[in-house]
């Protein structure tokens, strides 16, 4: 049987340029479907079992990222369930992905997937709890659906409000992962911090910010070939109805707290972003976002604070950012998370990198430093 390479499924993403034998497998990561970005791939090969696979990535050194590559291993799977990582080289230009499939099909990917139907069934499990509502904001470029999960009494005059986005680069799919974990916790009557966050807060959860991007195996951009994460200072219904859509809720709703969950091509570290940048940033802001770190480190061994972005001067661009935006227009805690793609370096795991299950505990893990900081502000 021939091998054959496929990605004609939700989120697949690849060129092929050869491949007519397992140990001469030449592809291109491919550009998301309407920006010139090339980082995100997944694929299906057939027909190799047992066959020593080298499938070379000829323009990992020109990808968005290409520092991403370096300590990186692809992850693989059989059944989509369960994921592993496979040896992977970069030398500067070209990624070597070595293994040796043991059954007649094995998909390939940059990380862990999030499928679409998989966010479906997130919305509709958390809709059968009755703290949930589920609302649809209206639509994506495409036509898909914008949902919000509304979780908690919003009658409460004295709740706060807690918002938490993810996945507005659509290819880092750590961060549903990590909405799906903190979720499940939330919206579990036996979880004593959930319980506690429910009768002072209401959440307001958009598990997948860019449904479109997801869908069409896009790293960064939706179906406009906007940024997302860039629209917040104007967004617009033509280009960016997903930023317009939540962005006017969060006016309506009001926001105490935000955290916009992301996944960070190279850092090998769980790290927050703050607002640092903003002329109008606070000491009491400052204060606020070290408490949450020191608060999440001892919620959960992942988090740390050492390794990070460094620290950048302010630009036009920091306002068209969804956590520095939302800071500026409602004076509140506003962090971006980031989960790293490819492990916790100080904790590695080598047979799973970091993974969707480690993003779940860590999502779960969330809310104990969320419930802490919604406590110093009453
Ligand atoms: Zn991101």
């Amino acid at each position: 049987m021939p091998i054959k390479i496929s990605s004609g499924f939700d989120a697949g993403a690849i060129d092929i340029v050869s491949a007519t034998s397992a140990d001469a497998i030449d592809l291109n990561i491919r550009k998301d479907s309407h920006a010139d970005i090339t980082q995100w791939f997944y694929f299906r090969l057939q027909g190799a079992r047992d066959e020593a696979c080298t499938i070379r990535f000829l323009n990992a050194g020109a990808t968005a990222y290409p520092d991403g590559w370096h300590g990186y291993n692809a992850v693989a799977s059989y059944d989509r369930v369960e994921w592993f990582r496979v040896p992977t080289t970069f030398d500067g230009k070209v990624m070597t992905v070595t293994h040796t499939p043991e059954f007649d099909s094995v998909y390939y990917a940059y990380f862990e997937p999030y499928s679409w139907e998989r966010h479906l069934e997130l919305l509709d499990r958390a809709q059968l709890s009755e703290q949930v509502r589920l609302v649809d904001l209206g639509s994506t470029v495409q036509g898909r659906d914008m949902n919000l999960l509304v979780i908690g009494d919003e009658r409460s005059t004295t709740a706060k409000k807690v918002w938490v986005i993810a996945r507005q680069h659509p290819g880092e799919t750590m961060a549903e992962w990590a909405v799906d974990g903190m979720l499940d916790a939330l919206l579990d009557p036996a979880d004593p911090i959930g319980r506690q966050l429910l009768k002072e807060t209401v959440f307001y959860v958009v598990p997948n910010m860019n449904p479109d991007g997801s869908v069409l195996g896009n790293l960064r951009t939706n179906a406009a070939g906007a940024n997302l994460n860039r629209e917040w200072h104007t967004p617009t219904m033509e280009r960016s109805p997903e930023v317009f859509l939540v962005k006017q809720k969060m006016l309506e709703t009001g926001v105490d707290l935000c955290l916009d969950v992301h996944g960070d091509e190279g850092l090998p570290y769980v790290f927050v972003a703050g607002s640092e940048a903003l002329p109008t940033f606070t000491a009491a802001q400052a204060a606020a976002q070290r408490q949450f770190s020191d608060d999440f480190k001892i919620a959960s061994p992942d988090f740390q604070d050492v390794h990070g972005y460094p620290a950048a001067p302010y630009t036009d661009e920091v306002l068209t950012m969804g956590s520095p935006h939302i800071t500026h227009a409602f004076g509140c805690l506003s962090l971006t998370l980031e989960l790293p793609f490819k492990d916790n370096a100080n904790d590695p795991d080598e047979l799973t990198g970091w993974s969707g299950e480690r993003s779940a505990r860590l999502g779960a893990a969330m809310l104990q430093p969320v419930l802490q900081a919604i406590r110093r502000l009453s």
